[in-house]
């Protein structure tokens, strides 16, 4: 499985501070810098995006991701999330006020939009890839993602405070190759992390005490402020596996 790293934290890179994963050119883990890494060809070739939560930077490149191909011949597009998450987009974005509702767009019946909910930890078939909705603990409601392949299993946590049921799932999970998590505070900014659910470079090292898998641990999220610091206290927690994502890289899982 080939992942693409189109927005992870600070840096002078497009898409700062926003999330946004691609896997094997064609499907999106969240979609925070999205439109602003790829260039227009191939945004095109985005047919599916899974949406852990509607925070706006992991959604803020939806409604340019569908303007800028919308027009193309046989272009549609598939957004996947939780009921939570769906309603938040069809209430909140595609309204017909912020941006216009592509779920009726050019008709209801063959619209170029559709919001597809998901059942939490149901896996769902895109293409050749199998992904289940794990529950985490942020601060509106939000899943991770457990990408499988057949060959390889990647699991994206998402924004996360600490939490449990995505590190079963994870330590249950065969085939498992990555793990994709944040550190998004330094670790004396840990009270506005916990009350903000995400994790400090401390408190991620608490987290990986319930990963009870030897694979490699990708982290992103880092405020741009802070990537530095956050950078070395990460290195404190002395786990060779572990490494910051690099924006615009591409990993092979
Ligand atoms: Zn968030």
């Amino acid at each position: 499985m080939k992942v693409k790293v189109l927005g992870c934290y600070g840096g002078i890179a497009p898409g700062r501070g926003m999330t946004s994963f691609l896997i094997n050119d064609t499907v999106a883990l969240d979609a925070g810098g999205l439109s602003f890494a790829l260039p227009v060809d191939r945004q095109a070739k985005v047919k599916d995006v899974f949406i852990s939560h509607a925070h706006l930077d992991h959604t803020c490149c939806l409604p340019f991701l569908i303007d800028n191909s919308f027009a193309s011949p046989g272009f549609s597009l598939r957004i996947y999330g939780i009921h939570e998450v769906v309603t938040a987009l069809a209430k909140h974005l595609f309204n017909g006020s912020l941006w216009p509702d592509f779920t009726s767009i050019p008709d209801d019946l063959t619209p170029v939009l559709k919001l597809v909910t998901l059942e939490p930890e149901k896996a769902v078939k895109v293409g050749n890839l199998s992904v289940r909705a794990i529950s985490v603990s942020h601060s509106v409601p939000t899943t991770g993602f457990v990408v499988d392949d057949g060959k390889a299993s990647l699991a994206f946590s998402s924004d996360t405070g600490p939490t449990h049921r995505f590190w079963d799932v994870v330590n249950a999970t065969k085939n498992l190759k990555a793990v994709i998590t944040e550190s998004s505070f330094p670790n004396s900014e840990e009270g506005l992390a916990r009350i903000s659910g995400h994790l400090t470079p401390a408190l991620l090292g608490m987290e990986l005490s319930k990963l009870g898998r030897d694979v490699p641990i990708y982290v992103y999220g880092a405020k741009p402020r802070f990537v530095s610091r956050i950078k070395s206290e990460l290195a404190v927690l002395k786990r060779k596996n572990l490494r910051m994502f690099v924006q615009g890289r591409t990993y092979a899982i």
